[in-house]
Protein backbone atom coordinates (compact mmCIF):
# COMPACT_ATOMS: atom_id res chain seq x y z
CA UNK A 1 0.00 0.00 0.00
CA UNK A 2 1.50 3.38 -1.18
CA UNK A 3 1.83 5.83 2.72
CA UNK A 4 1.65 9.35 2.18
CA UNK A 5 3.31 10.34 5.58
CA UNK A 6 4.41 13.60 7.43
CA UNK A 7 7.61 14.47 9.42
CA UNK A 8 8.06 17.48 11.58
CA UNK A 9 10.99 18.63 14.27
CA UNK A 10 11.26 21.65 15.84
CA UNK A 11 14.05 20.94 18.78
CA UNK A 12 17.50 19.91 17.79
CA UNK A 13 19.61 19.29 14.84
CA UNK A 14 16.25 19.40 13.02
CA UNK A 15 17.90 18.84 9.07
CA UNK A 16 19.93 15.97 10.61
CA UNK A 17 16.80 14.20 12.56
CA UNK A 18 14.51 14.41 9.37
CA UNK A 19 17.33 13.00 7.15
CA UNK A 20 18.17 10.01 9.91
CA UNK A 21 14.15 9.78 10.29
CA UNK A 22 13.90 9.01 6.66
CA UNK A 23 16.78 6.43 6.49
CA UNK A 24 14.90 4.95 9.45
CA UNK A 25 11.35 4.64 7.63
CA UNK A 26 13.22 2.94 4.55
CA UNK A 27 14.50 0.34 7.15
CA UNK A 28 11.13 -0.53 8.07
CA UNK A 29 9.93 -4.04 8.04
CA UNK A 30 8.34 -4.83 4.84
CA UNK A 31 8.57 -1.33 3.62
CA UNK A 32 10.28 0.56 0.89
CA UNK A 33 11.27 4.09 0.79
CA UNK A 34 9.92 6.03 -2.23
CA UNK A 35 10.46 10.22 -2.48
CA UNK A 36 10.63 12.74 0.30
CA UNK A 37 9.91 16.59 -0.73
CA UNK A 38 12.26 19.42 0.55
CA UNK A 39 12.09 20.40 4.13
CA UNK A 40 10.12 23.70 4.29
CA UNK A 41 10.50 25.46 7.04
CA UNK A 42 7.35 26.73 9.16
CA UNK A 43 6.16 29.05 12.05
CA UNK A 44 4.61 27.26 14.69
CA UNK A 45 0.84 28.07 15.11
CA UNK A 46 -0.91 27.14 18.43
CA UNK A 47 0.89 25.98 20.96
CA UNK A 48 3.01 27.78 23.25
CA UNK A 49 4.68 30.93 22.74
CA UNK A 50 8.42 31.56 21.46
CA UNK A 51 8.86 28.26 19.99
CA UNK A 52 11.51 27.63 17.38
CA UNK A 53 10.50 27.24 13.64
CA UNK A 54 9.63 23.90 12.65
CA UNK A 55 11.07 21.77 9.96
CA UNK A 56 8.77 19.89 7.58
CA UNK A 57 8.38 17.00 4.81
CA UNK A 58 5.96 15.04 3.21
CA UNK A 59 7.16 11.58 2.37
CA UNK A 60 5.62 8.38 0.10
CA UNK A 61 6.63 4.56 1.03
CA UNK A 62 5.24 1.54 -0.14
CA UNK A 63 4.39 -0.91 2.66
CA UNK A 64 2.62 -4.10 3.26
CA UNK A 65 2.52 -2.99 7.11
CA UNK A 66 -1.52 -2.86 8.18
CA UNK A 67 -1.94 0.72 9.13
CA UNK A 68 -1.61 0.18 13.13
CA UNK A 69 1.80 -1.66 12.93
CA UNK A 70 2.86 1.07 10.94
CA UNK A 71 1.72 3.68 13.51
CA UNK A 72 3.80 1.58 15.97
CA UNK A 73 7.02 1.05 14.30
CA UNK A 74 6.58 5.24 13.42
CA UNK A 75 5.79 6.04 17.28
CA UNK A 76 9.10 3.65 17.92
CA UNK A 77 11.31 6.12 15.36
CA UNK A 78 10.31 9.11 17.23
CA UNK A 79 11.19 7.82 20.32
CA UNK A 80 14.43 7.06 19.21
CA UNK A 81 14.56 10.51 18.24
CA UNK A 82 13.97 11.36 21.99
CA UNK A 83 10.37 12.66 21.87
CA UNK A 84 10.02 13.63 25.14
CA UNK A 85 6.49 15.30 25.67
CA UNK A 86 5.98 17.87 27.64
CA UNK A 87 3.37 20.12 26.94
CA UNK A 88 0.57 19.78 23.76
CA UNK A 89 1.75 21.00 20.73
CA UNK A 90 4.68 22.16 22.46
CA UNK A 91 8.77 21.78 20.92
CA UNK A 92 9.35 18.13 20.06
CA UNK A 93 12.44 16.43 18.23
CA UNK A 94 10.27 14.41 15.83
CA UNK A 95 6.70 14.21 14.99
CA UNK A 96 5.52 11.44 12.03
CA UNK A 97 1.88 11.22 11.14
CA UNK A 98 0.27 8.72 8.75
CA UNK A 99 -1.40 11.35 6.12
CA UNK A 100 -3.23 8.54 3.69
CA UNK A 101 -2.87 5.35 3.73
CA UNK A 102 -3.49 4.23 0.18
CA UNK A 103 -7.50 4.88 -0.31
CA UNK A 104 -8.35 3.14 3.11
CA UNK A 105 -10.26 5.54 6.02
CA UNK A 106 -9.63 4.47 9.48
CA UNK A 107 -11.26 5.86 12.35
CA UNK A 108 -9.96 4.09 15.69
CA UNK A 109 -9.05 5.47 18.84
CA UNK A 110 -5.13 5.05 18.10
CA UNK A 111 -5.53 6.66 14.46
CA UNK A 112 -7.30 8.60 12.13
CA UNK A 113 -6.54 8.34 8.50
CA UNK A 114 -6.93 10.43 6.41
CA UNK A 115 -5.56 12.69 9.20
CA UNK A 116 -7.78 14.85 9.91
CA UNK A 117 -6.05 18.27 9.21
CA UNK A 118 -4.11 17.80 6.37
CA UNK A 119 -6.31 19.75 4.50
CA UNK A 120 -6.13 22.77 6.72
CA UNK A 121 -2.16 22.68 6.56
CA UNK A 122 -0.01 24.04 4.24
CA UNK A 123 2.96 22.82 5.73
CA UNK A 124 1.88 19.66 4.57
CA UNK A 125 -0.17 19.97 1.50
CA UNK A 126 3.12 22.40 -0.02
CA UNK A 127 5.28 19.37 0.59
CA UNK A 128 2.53 16.87 -0.58
CA UNK A 129 2.62 18.58 -3.80
CA UNK A 130 6.38 18.31 -4.61
CA UNK A 131 6.20 14.58 -4.39
CA UNK A 132 2.50 13.43 -4.45
CA UNK A 133 0.40 16.31 -6.55
CA UNK A 134 -1.50 13.51 -8.27
CA UNK A 135 -2.67 11.61 -5.40
CA UNK A 136 -6.63 11.60 -4.74
CA UNK A 137 -7.89 12.07 -1.15
CA UNK A 138 -9.98 9.56 -0.74
CA UNK A 139 -13.13 11.67 1.16
CA UNK A 140 -13.08 14.82 -0.95
CA UNK A 141 -12.08 12.90 -4.10
CA UNK A 142 -9.87 15.84 -5.29
CA UNK A 143 -6.02 15.90 -6.08
CA UNK A 144 -3.67 17.40 -3.55
CA UNK A 145 -2.44 19.25 -6.04
CA UNK A 146 -6.15 21.06 -6.14
CA UNK A 147 -6.43 21.13 -2.18
CA UNK A 148 -2.70 23.05 -2.23
CA UNK A 149 -3.87 25.02 -5.06
CA UNK A 150 -7.18 26.13 -2.66
CA UNK A 151 -5.70 26.80 0.38
CA UNK A 152 -3.27 29.30 -1.19
CA UNK A 153 -6.22 30.69 -2.91
CA UNK A 154 -8.18 30.93 0.80
CA UNK A 155 -6.78 34.02 2.17
P1 LIG B 1 -1.81 16.44 15.06
O1 LIG B 1 -2.29 15.02 14.86
O2 LIG B 1 -2.91 17.46 15.09
O3 LIG B 1 -0.74 16.82 14.07
P2 LIG B 1 0.14 15.75 17.01
O4 LIG B 1 0.86 15.15 15.86
O5 LIG B 1 0.88 16.75 17.85
O6 LIG B 1 -1.20 16.47 16.52
P3 LIG B 1 0.49 13.54 18.70
O7 LIG B 1 0.62 13.90 20.12
O8 LIG B 1 1.76 13.30 17.92
O9 LIG B 1 -0.40 14.61 17.95
O10 LIG B 1 -0.36 12.22 18.53
C1 LIG B 1 -1.37 11.90 19.41
C2 LIG B 1 -2.03 10.58 18.96
O11 LIG B 1 -2.66 10.73 17.71
C3 LIG B 1 -1.09 9.43 18.71
O12 LIG B 1 -0.78 8.75 19.89
C4 LIG B 1 -1.87 8.54 17.74
O13 LIG B 1 -2.45 7.42 18.38
C5 LIG B 1 -2.99 9.45 17.29
N1 LIG B 1 -3.24 9.46 15.84
C6 LIG B 1 -4.47 9.43 15.30
N2 LIG B 1 -4.41 9.48 13.97
C7 LIG B 1 -3.10 9.53 13.64
C8 LIG B 1 -2.42 9.59 12.39
N3 LIG B 1 -3.10 9.59 11.22
N4 LIG B 1 -1.07 9.63 12.41
C9 LIG B 1 -0.39 9.63 13.59
N5 LIG B 1 -0.99 9.57 14.82
C10 LIG B 1 -2.34 9.52 14.83
CA1 LIG C 1 1.40 16.19 13.83
CA1 LIG D 1 1.76 13.02 15.63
Amino acid sequence: MEVLLALGSNLGNRQEILESAWQEIGRLPQTKALRISRFHKTLPVGGPPNQPEFLNAVCTVFTMLPPQILLEKLQEIEIRFGRVRTEHWGPRTLDIDILLYGNKIISTPALTVPHPEMLHRRFVLKPAQEIAADIVHPETGKTLREHNRFINQSD
